[in-house]
């Protein structure tokens, strides 16, 4: 039987609820495949730890982890620890070296959810965002001088190389081309940036050449906010820098009706390295320990790793276990305007694989 190695990494604040929830539905999901099993390594590592050593993750910690299949992630971030150490700390930290720079994250109107946009009823708001992830805004390059001082400087440079840009918009026309409808949108803002987001356009531009059966189009990143919200079925997937997608994909996830479903895949696409699967959503302090967190974007985030791993009648399954149980009201997490918890959801989804005969 095959085996796959998952290193589980659930992070900070409702890391660990919906991680653990995550682990009991691939389980179930592998158990009723039979042709395959996880086994799950886990690790600490997270703010506690970083408070208690000075280091998010150990200082071999990527050697640790560098052999797994897949890497299951939950949140990174404490209220009395700074976003950006966190974040720079333990996620970035595992993207960059692992090369994971293609992001990708689906949005979807699953049954019984409700979106927020009055005249969408789920089949209009059918999208994949195709995050940048290795560079762009996030690249980390810059400084601060003069601290505290009237003359403080610092600066965040963009950077945007040939072949990073060129290696997202191939993976990106790629997985238009693989969608039913062709269709892609390239997002940009070369009006006021015009130095690397007009060669983000160019490179655009020459890859479509490589791919005659897609249609691509290119929207400025602020007037995209308004398609997304007042014509979003004339979009199917869209691809941005680091920091457009970023703001996009929280937008995209609002409007599919909550943060806690929407899930993301962190791919090294030529699979030198593990890639990471986590929920979109951060450590939600405010409904920590109530055992209401919502588990959805970590089951989606499984298919994600499923279809990865190259177990996609497993994926589909535990995506048609997902949409019976968001189709059932009652079984809505107080995200959702419902009563449920996590683990009444996550015994649904297990239940819903168990009873599936497709
Ligand atoms: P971080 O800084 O870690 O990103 P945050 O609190 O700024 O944390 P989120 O953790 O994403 O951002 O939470 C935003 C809001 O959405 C919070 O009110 C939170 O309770 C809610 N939320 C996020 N994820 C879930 C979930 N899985 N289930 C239920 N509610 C959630």
């Amino acid at each position: 039987m095959r085996s796959y190695r998952i290193a589980a990494i659930p992070g900070d604040g409702i890391g660990s609820e919906v991680i653990a929830a995550g682990i009991e539905a691939l389980t179930a999901c592998a158990g009723r495949d039979g042709g395959f099993e996880f086994v799950f390594d886990h690790f600490d590592w997270g703010s506690e730890r970083y408070k208690k050593t000075g280091a998010f993750m150990p200082e071999d910690g990527r050697d640790q982890i560098k052999g797994h299949d897949a890497i299951l992630f939950g949140s990174a971030g404490a209220p009395d620890v700074p976003d950006h150490i966190t974040l720079w700390g333990l996620r970035l930290a595992i993207c960059q070296p692992f090369d994971q720079y293609a992001n990708v994250r689906p949005t979807r109107i699953l049954p019984g959810i409700v979106s927020p946009l009055r005249h969408v009823t789920g089949p209009e708001l059918d999208w994949v965002i195709v995050r940048e992830n290795s560079e762009g805004e996030y690249a980390g390059v810059g400084g601060r001088v003069h601290r505290g001082l009237p003359e403080e400087c610092a600066t965040d440079v963009s950077m945007f190389t040939r072949t990073g840009v060129a290696r997202i918009m191939r993976f990106a026309f790629a997985l238009a081309r693989s969608r039913p409808r062709k269709l892609l949108t390239v997002v940009t803002k070369s009006n006021a940036q015009r130095h690397a987001m007009v060669m983000w356009d160019e490179i655009a531009a020459e890859i479509a050449a490589e791919f005659p059966d897609v249609t691509w189009d290119k929207m400025l990143v602020d007037a995209m906010t308004m398609r997304m919200t007042l014509k979003p079925a004339t979009l199917d997937t869209i691809v941005a820098t680091n920091l457009h997608a970023d703001i996009l994909s929280d937008l995209a996830a609002a409007l599919a009706g909550s943060l806690g479903i929407a899930p993301t895949a962190n791919l090294n696409p030529e699979r030198k390295f593990p890639s990471m699967f986590e929920p979109i959503h951060g450590s939600a302090f405010d409904i920590i320990g109530k055992g209401i967190a919502n588990p959805i974007g970590t089951f989606w985030s499984g298919v994600m790793m499923l279809e990865h791993l190259g177990q996609p009648a497993a994926a589909r399954r535990l995506m048609r276990a997902i949409e019976r149980v968001t189709a059932d009201r009652s079984l809505h997490t107080p995200d959702l305007g419902g009563r449920a918890t996590t683990a009444q959801v996550t015994k649904a989804v297990c239940d819903a694989l168990a009873g599936d005969n497709e």
